[in-house]
């Protein structure tokens, strides 16, 4: 078997669309399509290959906004503004790819969005949420795996690549899709003076993400990671596609405090009504304060929609363990329900949980990983145990976490 080639039909990279890796052998496009129609039939190959099937939207199936918000609120404790903004940006962002192609006395834009928000608080979980409730393709992305053309990591294309994977490489569908960029602020600058040194993942990767925030037509390597020369391209339109940022954007409080310090000693001093709560300086985060902390000028203009998330606090914690629609609590009801026995928690045990993931400094990611820890034995021993009724109390949570070492915790 030669590289580059389908290990099936022997055709070489250049001539097909895609040529998937596997252990030892390569398979094109062609031959899976072929491989499906022998499984499946022609018919139904022929359906799934359809453009459009998958992924087709009429103006009466989509949510309205505050329907998309109720769906965020089942699984997404607090983050009101967040939630208010992204249902907004989702729902005009269908009603832009509906519009009449003929109608083109206004053109509506596209409202790209950023999220700022500690860790942990719920970013990914919105964009998450969001992808279930879409029909159009939608992908997660992460930043820090991004760098300039030609150095080590994924071009930003690859970004491209996994939304048309998502759509079966159904080109037009990918152009409607919804793409979440998380940990942006990892391709901050490093400091406000351009340096003479590169910045090989951070103004650079900036610059190349601006083309496809800013709406173009870019050449994607089907399979993403690093171009090379003699690849076969397909060429994907940005101007339809969403893009959601996320960053926790560490320090970016001291930013805005400076901010809003400077604007309270001179002219127009915020009065008492408007005063600071420097408890919360996330929520008055603007524009100005991702320039400071290193977003180019340019894309900041790509990405008009800005919104924060809070820092959690402990009663959102103690909501987190047992109000979403999966949450972490009824996850592990079912799963010793399916070994038929009842698990119930005494409400000082949930308290004591939320305690310990502030006490460790966890936030939310640490809800799970103590509640793991916790319930490691009874997941051990219940299911041939006699009993069906399994009772945790406070003390059997004490013993259980006391045996346990903050380090031990690992926060995905
Ligand atoms: P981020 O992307 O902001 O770093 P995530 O969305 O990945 O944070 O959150 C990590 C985990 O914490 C999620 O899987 C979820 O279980 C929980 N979580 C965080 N914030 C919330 C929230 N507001 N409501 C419900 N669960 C949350």
């Amino acid at each position: 078997m030669t590289k580059n080639n389908c290990s099936f039909c022997g055709k070489n990279d250049k001539n097909v669309a895609v040529l998937m890796e596997g252990a030892d052998a390569y398979i094109c496009n062609e031959c899976i399509e072929r491989a499906y129609e022998i499984l499946y039939g022609k018919e139904k190959s022929k359906t799934k290959s359809n453009k459009n099937t998958k992924f087709r939207i009429t103006f009466e199936d989509i949510l309205k906004p505050e329907q998309i918000k109720a769906v965020l609120d089942k699984y997404v404790i607090g983050q009101e503004d967040a939630k208010k903004y992204l249902s907004v940006a989702v729902y005009n962002h269908y009603k832009r790819i509906l519009q009449p192609a003929d109608d083109n006395d206004i053109e509506i834009e596209k409202s790209n969005v950023i999220m700022v928000g500690e860790t942990g608080t719920g970013k990914t979980l919105l964009a998450q949420t969001i992808a279930k409730i879409l029909n159009v393709p939608f992908t997660i992305v992460d930043a820090t795996v991004l760098t300039e053309a030609g150095y080590v990591g994924e071009d930003v294309e690859s970004i491209l690549s996994r939304l048309l994977q998502v759509a079966d490489y159904d080109t037009s569908a990918a152009e409607l899709g919804i793409v979440f960029i998380d940990e942006l602020d990892k391709i901050a600058r490093k400091s406000d003076n351009p340096s003479i040194t590169r910045d090989v993942s951070g103004e650079g990767v900036q610059q190349a993400m601006l083309k496809l925030l800013e709406g173009t037509t870019v050449n994607v390597p089907p399979q993403g990671g690093r171009k090379h020369p003699e690849q076969k391209f397909i060429q994907v339109n940005t101007k339809n596609i969403l893009f959601i940022c996320g960053g926790a954007f560490d320090g970016i409080e001291k930013k805005i405090a400076n901010r809003l310090n400077t604007r309270a000693i001179g002219y127009g001093a915020i009065n008492d009504k408007n005063k600071i709560d420097n408890n919360n300086l996330m929520q008055y985060v603007s524009h100005v304060d991702l320039k400071s902390y290193g977003l180019i000028p340019e894309i900041i203009g790509r990405l008009p929609v800005l919104t924060y998330l809070q820092p959690l606090d402990r009663h959102a914690l103690r909501r987190i363990l047992t109000e979403p629609k999966n949450a972490i609590i009824k996850q592990y009801q079912k799963l010793f329900a399916i070994d038929k026995i009842t698990l119930e928690f005494d409400d000082d045990v949930l308290d004591y949980i939320v305690d310990k993931a502030i006490e460790f400094k966890l936030g939310a990611r640490g809800l799970r990983s103590i509640c793991e820890n916790m319930m490691t034995d009874a997941m051990f021993e219940a299911p041939t145990k006699q009993d069906k009724k399994l009772h945790i109390t406070l003390k059997y949570a004490e013993e259980k976490i006391n045996k346990i070492n903050a380090n031990k915790l690992h926060v995905a």
